[in-house]
């Protein structure tokens, strides 16, 4: 379904998909579907050939003179300054087109936001190129051992010493960890000042930095997220976010992206997927089973609420509006809805799911923004996957069941959650 987005959207899908189709290269679109599924670790390195190819590094040059990495970002910072329905429509035209969106992950995503909304200047200046071109590399070092759904209470501990902060704590889930060579860690720098207050977000070098590295063994069987000892690594006070004691509400800024980020596309790797298991249901002779039929419906009607509550969200960014606890909303929708399709996947398939037989055969990857449960090495079968990892997504970016608190608090206006114990 083409949606009418208005005219200004339209001069610009014209003007776009014009410059895409004179700027890719011809093999690009030949060298792997780049919109299949990245949960199996071979997709993952099949992807990364095709990234290493002359035709990818070409693409990534006429997007970098073109300002279309991090084109959301504003022009002052590098980027082009697309709003949200620009950017819906140049993914779309990426997509229409068989081309990949070149993006810097939780750098362009989460990170960079945070610095262009409470960085100076010279930090703007610093850190933000060395997102678009691809040096510095960004993990997400929130969560603890004992801290992650309650991230105000992080131990870890930096201590101001000279023009430095010293950091010595542990961080536990950190995705992507092994390929990043810098961390947006939330620390404590006033163990004095209460909760929220007294937490700093600091940019840290990882490497030759007194931070190791464990990767952790995931039930997919891949290690896509470490835990990171960190004993006394520095950073430049210059790499505090906000200024001390400020972090909370940049951890905030970071959030609010981490959640509400994709809500406007989601759908489309999720109809995807849904129409391949379709398939899958037919090859297995399931589609004459009512139940199996009833719960394939009701996955439908699942993505087109996506698919509506995404133009919900597009319409109110289109007006000017800052969207609000929609980020909450949507990220309990995709995670919920996805840990339900597994089930209904493994239903279909059967036993024959746990011998490898549902090998991928194309489809959506529920993108997760960087987030990813799976791959790295995981031998699991495609719908396999897509059972266990699919839990994933209602853990990372704050649980469902935090989701459903700020819900209730911030949409709903119910009363303020009750701690216990
Ligand atoms: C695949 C994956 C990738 C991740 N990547 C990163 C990353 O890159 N960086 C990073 O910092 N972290 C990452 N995380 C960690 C993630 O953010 C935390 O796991 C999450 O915030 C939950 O914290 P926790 O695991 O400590 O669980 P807890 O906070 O201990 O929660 C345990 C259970 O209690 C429930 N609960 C907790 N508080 C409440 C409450 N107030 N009301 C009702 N129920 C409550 C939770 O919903 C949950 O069911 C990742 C996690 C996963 C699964």
């Amino acid at each position: 379904m083409q949606v009418d987005l208005g005219p200004e959207a339209e001069a610009f899908r014209g003007e776009i998909s014009d410059w895409i189709a004179a700027n890719r290269p011809a093999e690009l679109a030949e060298l792997v579907d780049w919109y299949a599924p990245l949960m199996a670790g071979s997709d993952r390195r099949t992807l990364a050939a095709a990234e290493a190819h002359p035709a990818y590094r070409t693409w990534e040059e006429r997007l970098a003179e073109a300002r279309l990495i991090c084109p959301q970002w504003p022009e002052e910072v590098g980027g082009r300054g697309l709003g949200a329905l620009e950017m819906a429509v140049f993914q779309e035209e990426l997509y229409r087109a068989g081309v990949p969106r070149v993006t810097r992950g939780m750098g362009e995503s989460l990170v960079g936001p945070s610095i262009i909304v409470h960085a100076t200047a010279e930090q703007k200046a610093h850190f933000l190129p060395r997102i678009i071109d691809g040096t510095d590399r960004y993990c997400q070092g929130f969560s603890e051992p004992d801290h992650g759904s309650d991230l105000a209470g992080v131990d870890t501990r930096g201590v101001v010493d000279g023009d430095e902060v010293v950091i010595t704590g542990q961080k536990v889930w950190t995705s992507g960890a092994m390929r990043a060579n810098m961390m947006f860690v939330l620390c404590r720098t006033d163990p004095a000042a209460a909760k929220h207050r007294g937490l700093s977000y600091v940019l840290v070098p990882m490497a030759d930095n007194h931070i190791e590295v464990r990767p952790i063994r995931q039930m997919g069987g891949a290690s896509e997220f470490c835990e990171e000892f960190i004993t006394g690594a520095r950073a430049p006070l210059f790499n505090v976010i906000g200024g001390l004691g400020n972090g909370w509400r940049v951890a905030m800024t970071t959030l609010g992206n981490e959640r509400g980020g994709r809500a406007a596309i989601a759908h489309l790797s999720y109809e995807r997927e849904f129409w391949d298991l379709v398939e899958v249901a037919r090859k297995h002779g399931r589609t004459r089973d009512p139940l199996i039929r009833q719960r394939l419906a009701w996955a439908y009607q699942q993505v087109e609420l996506m698919r509506y509550a995404g133009l919900r969200l597009l319409a109110t960014l289109a007006n000017q509006r800052e969207p609000g606890p929609e980020a909450s909303i949507s990220k309990l929708q995709w995670s919920e809805y996805h840990r339900r399709f597994g089930e209904l996947a493994a239903d279909i398939v059967g036993a024959s799911m746990l011998a490898g037989e549902d090998v991928a055969t194309g489809g959506g990857d529920g993108g997760d923004g960087g987030n990813t449960a799976g791959g790295g090495g995981g031998a699991l079968g495609r719908w396999h996957e897509v059972l266990l990892l699919s839990r994933a997504g209602t853990i990372y970016s704050g649980t469902s069941e935090i989701q459903r608190n700020v819900i209730a608090e911030r949409a709903l206006g119910l009363p303020k959650d009750v701690q216990l114990g």
